[in-house]
């Protein structure tokens, strides 16, 4: 754990494992309540001696972390795929996207722009000149997940620093090292310290401490639609920025060739093991193509490679923890004895599941409901667009869509249709470049990410009105 820039070591630990084989990755210590009290004193601190550093200043600090994450990358992409168990390759991806995540972050502390007012055009606004400018909120709560340990991280506390902020970065418990470096990276980056706090343990000894906290201003959290809505129902008179789960949908139309993407979307389907939140969980493929598509989706999830993550070679690695695995078996068992057709994998080795395809699954059923979480792809087909856009709408979530067609009008309609915070047409939802704005509607968040669109939410509007005459 760190608390004003400096590494604290406590007697409770967490011991993190890798998940694909149980072996211990290495250990942090577990951050208590009292020292949620500390990290908000030092962020006090924090706050103070950033309000006397330029926008320059934070932007040089910020292209100096870039610079020190690409120099440690190695380091840092064996240590996320070792503890949250994506691919050694997935890992790297990572890693890249932090860099670039940090880097629009810096470009976004010189565009921290504030505009005038015309008071005089009120009726009572003669001799009065007003002006608003951007200040920041004041200490930014980053609640992170385990599926991106790095950049997610980052696209809270890198705008939050951005934007004058001091932060408290609470990782998750499993990916608790990937944490740690990074509040390390950012100390050595020149940020100052008192502004880097990073807790390092579990979220519901500290949660509610953390978020009940009157000093900290702004939670941002990413991770499980439950423990959102808790955070926000605890959290009181304080801003919220939530990115929550989905059961992302991707539509193959009537005029869309399925050889052309079937491969891509079993990609949207399986990497990081199906464990991101905008994975491709439900295909609807219209009902021309629908036996064409199941075929060859069937053969490109049986040629994926599993095992060890650190397997260069290895496309699909393991699951968080064997109770996901115990549960996404749970969801298919039960789709299937109501009626889902099974096509393709399901078996187990430790927490590795072979990429999964099931069929025809009520539209009822959990693994189209809720967020899976797991390598499984639930393939339905349907007649026509209406039937397609009210099939993905029928979801309490709505982070991004996925269609393929190459008509323009049916594209246009669908991205209108949609009920999601992102539609992408003739992509999978999975996609994400870091500086677009990311979000979503209904129960998948609220407000959203992507460094400029983050400052936003991290900075509050402040008016300043002149009586000249
Ligand atoms: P999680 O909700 O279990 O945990 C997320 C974080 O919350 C962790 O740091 C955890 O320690 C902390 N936490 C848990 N209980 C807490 C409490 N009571 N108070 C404060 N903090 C608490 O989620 P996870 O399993 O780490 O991540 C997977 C979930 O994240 C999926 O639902 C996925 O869709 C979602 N996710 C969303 C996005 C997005 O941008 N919308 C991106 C990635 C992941």
């Amino acid at each position: 754990m760190i608390i004003a820039g400096k590494k604290i070591e406590s007697n409770d630990k967490v011991i993190v494992r890798n998940p694909y084989d149980n072996s211990v990755v290495g250990e942090v210590s577990r951050a208590s309540e009292s020292d949620v009290k500390k990290a908000v004193a030092a962020a006090k601190a924090g706050l103070v001696k950033l309000s006397h550093q330029t926008a320059y200043d934070r932007y040089k600090t910020l292209m100096k972390l870039a610079g020190i994450l690409s120099q440690r990358s190695d380091q840092f992409a064996t240590t996320i795929a070792s503890e949250m168990g994506k691919t050694i390759r997935e890992a790297r991806a990572e890693v890249s996207r932090a860099v670039e995540t940090v880097s629009w972050s810096a470009e976004e502390a010189k565009r921290l722009y504030g505009s005038t007012v015309p008071m005089d055009a009120a009726p009572t606004g003669r001799d009065k000149v007003g002006f608003y400018m951007r200040v920041p909120v004041g200490i930014v709560a980053a609640i992170s997940p385990f599926n991106f340990p790095l950049n997610l991280s980052l696209h809270k506390i890198a705008p939050a620093y951005a934007a004058g902020n001091a932060f408290i970065l609470k990782p998750a418990e499993s990916t608790s090292m990937t944490g740690e470096m990074l509040g390390q990276a950012f100390v050595d980056a020149g940020a100052v310290p008192e502004a880097v706090n990073v807790l390092t343990g579990s979220g519901s000894k500290i949660g509610l401490k953390l978020v009940t906290d009157p000093d900290i201003r702004l939670i941002t959290f990413t991770g499980s639609r439950d423990v959102g809505e808790w955070i926000t129902r605890n959290a009181g008179l304080k801003k919220v920025v939530m990115e929550l789960g989905s059961n992302s949908a991707v539509v193959i139309c009537e005029d869309a060739k399925p050889e052309t993407m079937v491969k891509r979307v079993a990609l949207g389907g399986y990497s990081q093991a199906g464990q991101v939140c905008i994975s491709v969980q439900r295909v609807y493929v219209h009902e021309r193509h629908f036996a064409t598509f199941t075929g060859l989706l069937r053969e490109q999830a049986m040629a994926l490679k599993t095992g060890s993550q650190l397997d260069e070679s290895t496309d699909v690695g393991p699951v968080i923890t064997h109770n996901d695995i115990l549960r996404i078996k749970s969801w298919i068992d039960e789709a299937v004895s109501h009626g889902a057709r099974f096509i393709c994998g399901g078996d187990v080795t430790g927490n590795v599941m072979t990429p999964v395809v099931i069929a025809n699954a009520q539209e009822t059923e959990k693994v189209v409901q809720d967020e899976l979480f797991g390598p499984v792809l639930v393939v339905n087909s349907f007649r026509d667009d209406d039937q397609a856009i009210s099939m993905v709408n029928n979801s309490r979530y709505g982070l991004q869509a996925g269609v393929y067609t190459n008509d323009l009008n049916r594209a246009w309609r669908y991205a209108k249709g949609l009920e999601a915070g992102g539609v992408l047409i003739n992509e999978i939802p999975n996609f994400r470049v870091d500086l677009m704005p990311y979000g979503g509607v209904k129960e998948s968040g609220i407000g959203r990410e992507g460094p400029r669109f983050a400052i936003e939410e991290m900075t509050e509007i402040k008016l300043v009105v002149f009586h000249i005459n």
